[in-house]
């Protein structure tokens, strides 16, 4: 029988104890987390997705903080803003939705971003606390796959792991946590050399690509445990399109020990992480208010 790693459900475990968690502090008079999610512009998946994140917000009882920009806001108005949060006691969390208008520098809009606020791990120092495995900032969707691994019962220990995908967003990042929980990690990518042969070599196999249907059964190790991150639209006989994910669900399932579902999967995982990371960052600002 093939294990299903059920995101949704395990996101919303984790929502429940944080919400406990938020009304304690609002209970005994402190302020209640917050969280700033900055969206320039009208990108329809971006607004999706800044819906959820608030959604997750209000049912948790963390405030929303965050600003729905024009399209055509210059460079320095947006840096403003993220200054002003940055200097905003009441937020904890700044996170920049990407992708941003093109004329936009999305590098130097991150950067800007108080590192002890940069909830979604990007900023150059948490990457580099990563790096070096100090406590920090992570980034939210690899955390979210490591979460879905131990709940599963998943110990990456001593294991395989091949992760498909080099972004700074993903694939970097979970390279660097699978490591950190003493996988054997390899870093695929799009001029990798025989990718069925490489991923086949994987125990624990992560796709973060965004090519619907890419990971087929000849990619995949019979026993391996597949984490699908990828979230890509396809159309549908009825016009209305569908999410998939990066693997090929339906054939490769009977293969695999453990599976993701698209949707389902991680997608839910990086909100609760979100979510956390937000939370968390309130812990180390108002000290001694969350019991370490
Ligand atoms: P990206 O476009 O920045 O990176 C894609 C990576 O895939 C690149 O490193 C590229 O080398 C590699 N690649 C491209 N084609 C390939 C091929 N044919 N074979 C092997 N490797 C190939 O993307 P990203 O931001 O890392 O996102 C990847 C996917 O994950 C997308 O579908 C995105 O929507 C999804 N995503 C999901 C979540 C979530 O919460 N589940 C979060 C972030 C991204």
């Amino acid at each position: 029988m093939t294990q299903i790693l059920d995101g949704k459900a395990l996101a919303q475990r984790q929502q429940t104890a944080l919400q406990a968690q938020v009304a304690d502090l609002t209970a005994q008079g402190h302020r209640p987390p917050g969280l700033a999610v900055v969206m320039v512009g009208d990108n329809p998946a971006s607004a999706a997705y800044v819906r959820n994140k608030e959604r997750a917000c209000d049912r948790i009882g963390i405030a929303s903080l965050g600003r729905h920009l024009p399209g055509d806001t210059p460079q320095a108005v947006v840096l403003a803003l993220i200054q002003q949060l940055n200097a905003d006691e009441r937020v904890d969390g700044i996170l920049l939705q990407l992708p941003v208008p093109e004329h936009l520098d999305a590098i130097a809009l991150l950067n800007a971003i108080d590192p002890d606020k940069d909830v979604d791990g990007l900023h150059p120092v948490n990457l580099g606390r990563l790096v070096r495995g100090e406590p920090g900032l992570r980034s939210c969707t690899p955390a979210g796959v490591m979460a879905l691994l131990a709940d599963g019962g998943v110990d990456p220990t001593g294991q395989q792991a091949v992760v498909l995908g080099r972004s700074i967003l993903v694939g970097k990042p979970m390279v660097l946590m699978l490591s950190a929980a003493n996988a054997t990690v390899t870093l695929a990518h799009s001029r990798t050399r025989d990718l069925p042969q490489v991923t086949r070599s994987a125990d624990i196999l992560v796709a973060a690509v965004g090519r619907p249907g890419l990971i087929t059964p000849d990619y995949v190790k019979p026993g391996a445990v597949v984490i699908d991150v990828g979230i890509n639209r396809v159309a549908t006989p009825d016009g209305k399109g569908k999410l998939v994910g990066d693997v090929d669900y339906d054939a490769v399932a009977p293969l695999a020990q453990a599976i993701t579902p698209v949707p389902g999967g991680v997608g839910p995982m990086t909100v609760a992480m979100l979510m956390h990371n937000t939370v968390w960052s309130y812990g180390k600002r108002c000290p001694g208010v969350i019991p370490a």
